[in-house]
């Protein structure tokens, strides 16, 4: 019988097993690998992490997601060292919104927090930003504070394999197979896989991402949202062109009728040898999906027309004169709570299960620290 078993193989989840491999022997990792192909002929589950570009930033608005992003850039070295993996990009990264004294807006935070801190930026107008980067445009009168230092973008499938790649060198088993059901009666916890294997553990932890509640069947008042992402694809010259541009993230003063904001990243090389701007952002209503049937019939299609469309839009007027070659839309979920602005990590089963999700759309550079916590938590459960 293991020691600990974690049920998928994502950031928070590979994270978590890097750690607790270093502490025991007795660890296996389970999770499918990325489906190859035609997503729409993939029967199984998905994840949040399945692109090139996440960014990654210590500014936040949250004193604990500041923290939680310092703390784990600070391992991005040793991680991308242990591994001979690199994941991590520093291309800078801006944050815009309104101009204001108000103490508690979304900006002022998150400079106070990196006053705490000690994180590296500069703050501008959105007129001044532009002679420095004329490339971008931002409406007159927002501030601009833009992150300096270790900020940039993370490759989450990178870092993924990174820190599988240490955990099985460490000692941990992985098994590249979905977990169908949890028995916890007994001595223990019986993972059953789709690949007909039975996995026993004393503790396990649940990091399924979006399917974790639908997996466990512990009401866990986790939201999955659908979200749609957009690739421009663009040229050598027009990557050139962009070369100095820092991530995005633009929510308030945005003002449009279908989306709340976009964040964008700077020309990234995807697998297939051709290079994309990737932008996102969140539609104003979307409906959730209830099961996990819903959900990966979510990936099977396109996304949504109406905020690929309007992402677009918001991508041609932040870089004026964008030259595309083509545009693509994708389908992702991120994971969001009822309640709470923090991610779960709860015992659902007193000594023997622990959960690890609601990455909040934000957990891909702290997937690092979240996962630590997680594995920390579950060692905690063990001794008590
Ligand atoms: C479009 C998009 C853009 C984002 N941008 C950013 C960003 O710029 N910066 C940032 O910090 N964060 C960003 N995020 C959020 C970030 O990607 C997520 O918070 C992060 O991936 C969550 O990690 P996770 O381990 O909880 O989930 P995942 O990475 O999805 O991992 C969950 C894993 O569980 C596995 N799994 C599911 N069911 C089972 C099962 N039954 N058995 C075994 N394994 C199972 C899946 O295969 C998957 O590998 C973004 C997310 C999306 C969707």
């Amino acid at each position: 019988m293991y020691e600990y078993a974690i049920v998928g193989k994502g950031m928070i989840g590979a994270a978590a097993a890097r750690y607790l491999s270093q502490w025991s022997d007795a660890v296996v990792l389970i999770g499918p690998d990325e489906p190859q192909g035609d997503w729409s002929a993939h029967d199984g589950v998905f994840a949040s992490h399945y692109d090139q570009g996440r960014i990654t930033r210590c500014m936040d608005g949250s004193l604990a997601w500041a923290l939680w992003a310092t703390r784990s850039i600070a391992a991005y070295p040793e991680i991308e060292a242990q591994s001979g993996i690199r994941f991590h990009y520093r291309s800078g990264g801006v944050q815009v919104g309104f101009t204001t004294t108000d103490p508690n807006s979304n900006l002022n935070k998150a400079e106070r927090n990196a006053l705490y801190l000690g994180t590296a930026y500069e703050k501008y107008t959105s007129e001044a930003f532009r002679t420095l980067y004329p490339e971008v445009h931002f409406d007159d009168g927002l501030t601009v504070l833009h992150e300096t230092g270790e900020a940039g973008y993370i490759n989450p499938r990178a870092l993924v394999a990174a820190q599988v790649k240490i955990a099985a060198a460490q000692g941990a088993d992985v098994v590249r197979e979905t977990v169908v059901a949890l028995d916890t009666k007994g001595n223990g916890v019986a993972l059953t896989t789709d690949g007909g294997q039975t996995i026993r553990a004393k503790q396990v932890l649940v990091a399924a991402g979006a399917w974790t509640e639908f997996l466990t069947g512990a009401k866990l008042d986790l939201l999955p949202m659908p979200r749609t992402i957009v690739l421009a694809q663009v040229d050598a010259a027009e990557a050139a062109r962009l070369k100095r541009m820092p991530t995005i993230i633009w929510y308030e003063g945005v003002n449009n009728p279908d989306i709340e904001g976009v964040y964008i990243l700077p020309p990234i090389e995807y697998p297939d040898g051709n290079t994309y701007i990737k932008l996102g952002g969140a539609l104003h209503h979307v409906a959730v999906p209830q099961s996990a049937t819903d959900l990966n019939q979510w990936f099977h299609g396109s996304g949504s027309s109406i905020e690929a469309r309007a992402l677009e839009q918001e991508l041609r007027r932040v870089i004026p004169g964008l030259r595309t070659e083509a545009v693509h839309a994708k389908t992702c979920v991120v994971t969001n709570r009822v309640k709470g602005d923090v991610p779960l990590i709860e015992p659902i089963v007193a000594g023997k299960v622990m959960v690890a999700t609601a990455g909040l759309g934000a957990a891909a550079k702290s997937s690092n620290e979240i996962g630590r916590l997680a594995a920390l938590q579950l060692q905690r459960m063990k001794s008590e």
